[in-house]
Order: C-alpha cells, then sequence, then structure tokens
C-alpha cells in the first residue's frame, strides 16, 4: 500500500453525536472520524436515520433514493441521506421508516434485523454510490455482521475485493447474542455458527461480537490496558478464548474527547466560562449547578459530580455501599445524573429524600446538564467494575474536576493517584474492588481538597494535559494501514461451520 494515497474509511456506528447517543460510542463516533479527517483520510460515516433526528436542523440531503437491499431470502428498500460533522465529514444515514422511525435507539424486539439492515444497506449503498472503502471500521456488535459478509456473501465482489475491516470493542459485556435464525435474515445460514473447542456456547448462538472478533483482519479496543485485561478470564465475557487466539491481531487504543464540544471557555450550556488561567467562572458554574440540584450554595464545600448509565459495571453497587457512611462521616455534596437499572433509580430516589441537603440525583438522560455537571463539580466520581476507556473521566479533567475512580482499564491509562509528598498523580485511584478501598479514596479526594495549593495544582495539572484524538487518530490510521496489509483469507470452513440441525431460536 502506498503511503501517500488517500485512505478511505467507512466508519460504521449506532450512535453519532450529535445525531443520536446513549453513551461513549457516540462520542468517539462524533470525533474521531473529525480528527482523521484533518490527517488526509477521507472518513463517511455511516449510521440508521432514527425517528427523532430532525431533517431540518440537521441540514439532510436526500443521497440516494429507495433502493434494493437483500434481506432474509428477499429483498427490501433502504434510502440515503446525508449530513456532515465537523466542516466536511460526510455522516450517511440509512432510512427505512418501519426499522428506525422510533423513538429510541436499542432495546427492541428486532434490533439484531435492524442493524443488519442497517450494515448491508451501507454496503449496497457504497456500491450505488461508488464508492470504495479501503477499510470498513466496525464499531461494537451492531456492525459486527460486516467482517462476516466481507469474507463470505461478499468475497467475490470485486467492489470490496481489496477492503480491510477493522472491528473497535468499545464494550465486550454487549455482545449481540442471538439465535439461527439472524443467520438467515443475515443471508449467510449456509456457513453456520463459529465453532470454537473452548467456547462451546459458540455453536448454538450468533454472537454478533465473537464474529467481529473472528473475521476481522484486525481488533482493536480503546485502552491498552483493557486490551490486555479483556484476554483474560475475568475480563474476557467468555470470548477470551477467540481473543487470545488472535491476540497479535488485538491493540489498545485510547479514545480521546472533542475538545470543540468539550471545552469550558466555549461551552454554551454552562452559566459561565473559564479556563486554566481564570477560574472564577467555574465558581459560578458550581453555585449554578448547586442552584439547579436543589442544595445550598456553599462555594467552599466540595462537590462530588457522577455521570453515568447506573449498572454493576460503573460500580454503582460500591456507591450504593458507601453513600450513607460517607454522608455520615464527610462533608461533601453528590450530584448524580445518570439512567439504568431501575433497582439504582430507586435507591437514589431514597438517598437524596434521606439527604436533601447533600445529595442530588438526575434520574434522566440529559447531555447539557452532563456539561453543567462536569462544570460545576470538584471531582467526578467513576469506580467502575471495568472500563473500556471511559470518557467521563477525560471530559471533567477538561472542566478541572478531579477524578476518582477505580485503577481498571481506561482509568487505569489515564488516572494516576496523587502522591501529595511528590505531587505525581492526577487523581485518586483504588485497586481493590471494595467499598472500603472506594471509601477510603474519597476521603483522600475530601482531605486534599482542604490543602487549596494542593488542588488548584491537580486542576492546573488536568486542564492543561491534551485529551484530544491527536495522538489516537494517528495511531488509527496506522492500524487501518496495517489491516490493508494484514488482510486475511476466509477463515477455514470447518471452524465455522456445524453439522446437524440448528439450534432452537432465541
Ligand atoms: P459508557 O460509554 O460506558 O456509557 P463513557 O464514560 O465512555 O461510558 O461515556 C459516557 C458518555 O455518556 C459521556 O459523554 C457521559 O457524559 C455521557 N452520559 C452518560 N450518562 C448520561 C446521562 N444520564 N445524561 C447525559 N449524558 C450522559
Amino acid at each position: 500500500m502506498e503511503q501517500k494515497e488517500t485512505l478511505k474509511v467507512l466508519f460504521l456506528s449506532a450512535e453519532v453525536v450529535p445525531f443520536a447517543k446513549t453513551g461513549g460510542l457516540a462520542d468517539v463516533a462524533g470525533s474521531l472520524p473529525k480528527a482523521l479527517k484533518k490527517l488526509g483520510v477521507d472518513v463517511r460515516v455511516g449510521m440508521p436515520r432514527y425517528g427523532p433526528i430532525d431533517p431540518t436542523k440537521f441540514d439532510l440531503t436526500t443521497v440516494l433514493e429507495p433502493f434494493d437491499v437483500p434481506m432474509d431470502g428477499q429483498t427490501l428498500q433502504a434510502g440515503l441521506s446525508q449530513a456532515t460533522i465537523g466542516q466536511e465529514v460526510p455522516v450517511y444515514m440509512v432510512e427505512n421508516d418501519h426499522y428506525y422511525n422510533r423513538e429510541g435507539i436499542y432495546m427492541y424486539p428486532d434490533d439484531a434485523e435492524r442493524f443488519i439492515f442497517f450494515c448491508r444497506a451501507l454496503l449496497e449503498g457504497m456500491k450505488r454510490l461508488g464508492w470504495s472503502p479501503d477499510v470498513v471500521h466496525c464499531n461494537d456488535w451492531h456492525t459486527a455482521i460486516v467482517p462476516n459478509w466481507l469474507k463470505t456473501v461478499y468475497q467475490e465482489d470485486p467492489f470490496y475485493k481489496g477492503t480491510a475491516t477493522i472491528y473497535t470493542i468499545h464494550n465486550l459485556a454487549y455482545q449481540g447474542i442471538f439465535g439461527y435464525r439472524v443467520l438467515e435474515v443475515a443471508g449467510i445460514d449456509e456457513f453456520g455458527f463459529i465453532v470454537h473447542p473452548d467456547i462451546p456456547d459458540l455453536d448454538n448462538v450468533v454472537d454478533m461480537m465473537g464474529r467481529g472478533i473472528y473475521f476481522a483482519d484486525l481488533i482493536n479496543t480503546v485502552s491498552e490496558t483493557y486490551a490486555q485485561e479483556i484476554l483474560t478470564p475475568e475480563y474476557g465475557e467468555n470470548l477470551d478464548p477467540l481473543l487470545r487466539d488472535r491476540r497479535d491481531r488485538i491493540f489498545g487504543v485510547l479514545n480521546g474527547i472533542d475538545p470543540e464540544v468539550h471545552n469550558p471557555a466555549t461551552d454554551p450550556y454552562i452559566a459561565a466560562h473559564y479556563d486554566l488561567h481564570d477560574l472564577v467562572g467555574k465558581t459560578a458554574c458550581k453555585r449554578a449547578l448547586q442552584a439547579e440540584a436543589g442544595l445550598p450554595q456553599d462555594p467552599y464545600i466540595p462537590l462530588i459530580g457522577a455521570i453515568s448509565r447506573l449498572t454493576d459495571q460503573k460500580g454503582f453497587d460500591l456507591i450504593a455501599q458507601v453513600i450513607d457512611p460517607l454522608v455520615q462521616n464527610a462533608h461533601f455534596q453528590f450530584v448524580l445524573l445518570g439512567t439504568g437499572d431501575q433497582r439504582y433509580h430507586e435507591l437514589f430516589q431514597q438517598i437524596q429524600q434521606r439527604y436533601p441537603e447533600r445529595v442530588s440525583a438526575f434520574l434522566t438522560f440529559n447531555a447539557p446538564l452532563a456539561q453543567k455537571i462536569y462544570a460545576g463539580s470538584d471531582m467526578f466520581l467513576m469506580p467502575s467494575r471495568f472500563e473500556p476507556c471511559g470518557l467521563g473521566q477525560l471530559i471533567a479533567m477538561r472542566y478541572g474536576s478531579i477524578p476518582i475512580v477505580r485503577s481498571t482499564g481506561g482509568l487505569a491509562d489515564t488516572v494516576q493517584d496523587l502522591e501529595p509528598e511528590t505531587g505525581f498523580g492526577n487523581g485518586f485511584s483504588f485497586q481493590h474492588y471494595s467499598a472500603m478501598a472506594l471509601y477510603g479514596s474519597i476521603i483522600r479526594a475530601l482531605e486534599n481538597y482542604k490543602y487549596e495549593d494542593t488542588w488548584r495544582r491537580l486542576m492546573a495539572k488536568v486542564m492543561s494535559a491534551d485529551y484530544s484524538w491527536s495522538a489516537s487518530a494517528r495511531k488509527y490510521v496506522d492500524l487501518y494501514r496495517r489491516a490493508l496489509a494484514a488482510r486475511t483469507p476466509r477463515p477455514p470452513r470447518e471452524s465455522y461451520q456445524v453439522g446437524g440441525p440448528p439450534a432452537e431460536e432465541s
């Protein structure tokens, strides 16, 4: 591959900021392509056009009138419209009212079909546009079928003959596991289930994530530590034997954040602007947040923020254990923004009723409010059980909110525990996943907050660090070139076909 040739990359994601977001995947899909474009990559993003995406607000234009898409032994119709992110990254949106004209992004019984259709429509749509990508960059289970197709149904197609695939695991816990029927929908039933001697379960389910890992030319995850962790049974979510088989093709590339979107000097959602050299605005942001959260407006009390999906992954079982003793023994306010497991909704409703002057919980998804919490908090809590990368801690640091994290995955790669004697470190972290360890870290953070000089130095350190995509986008360009050089042939047939009747549907 000639280095000077422009790389053409089709970047597929189920969610993309600013059009649709439930978590960090959308942030990545909305910012990495912009950084790739700056490096000269001809990158184009693909996503479904969900019902709530406002065509006027985003200036959508029609690129392709409805065209045929093979699906489940017949043909369905998809349209393609286009928006842009940044100055000039095209975002192709697959249109099909039946599949996407709904309020939400996920959690529908036909999700497998919806995302299979989305991917197939894009592959077919690119043929109609005559734009043949060098690399298809797939993200999470929703797009994991693409490497599988390129090595089966598109194997002989001249349009995709030179195309390599890279598969990014943003969270191994969400694998997209379905029954045999999905293979028929995708038109690959003749190839059957994947067989792996150490993962017998794969012989009777369609594990989308497993397929992405199995068929992609290269695989990466979103931090170096998580790339190592997933090779172990503890973090491997049952796919670690497959990941170990492919370990020479697995890389870790740390996520960045969009420094234009997350900038306390320009953020349109926060009460006052500030930067490293003038922090007066941060105090105003804290006061405004306290007011909005119904907490006493005290500039001196340390305010801990948390913005998260409310799941065990994010350490909420630990927070649930420590919150009562902490509120009783230490002096701080806590503001939570999150949605997720019902039991955590109920728990935090009770806690805020118990401590109305100290704890405030917004149990909803609200992007502007998230910005206000990053800006108005002194500390940011993220005690994850596992964390592929984590964006919350990066955004928090950019806003001068000091992270308190468990040292795992991307949190281990971005937050180092403060050593007060030497000044080393940029936050507070603990190793052992336990309530005691979390409790100890929060107390240490609160104690250090009392020392204005220490705290100012910490804020200066985190606010001046570079969390942008500049370094990581270069690594992706390198991975794309490697994927092209390392394109693998189709895996041997015996490794992905089982004899006998198909298993029952899930
Ligand atoms: P994950 O992708 O695992 O949920 P990350 O830390 O990588 O976690 O990214 C979470 C992203 O979603 C951050 O941008 C965070 O601010 C945002 N976020 C999470 N929960 C909410 C919420 N309830 N309201 C608004 N934004 C949220």
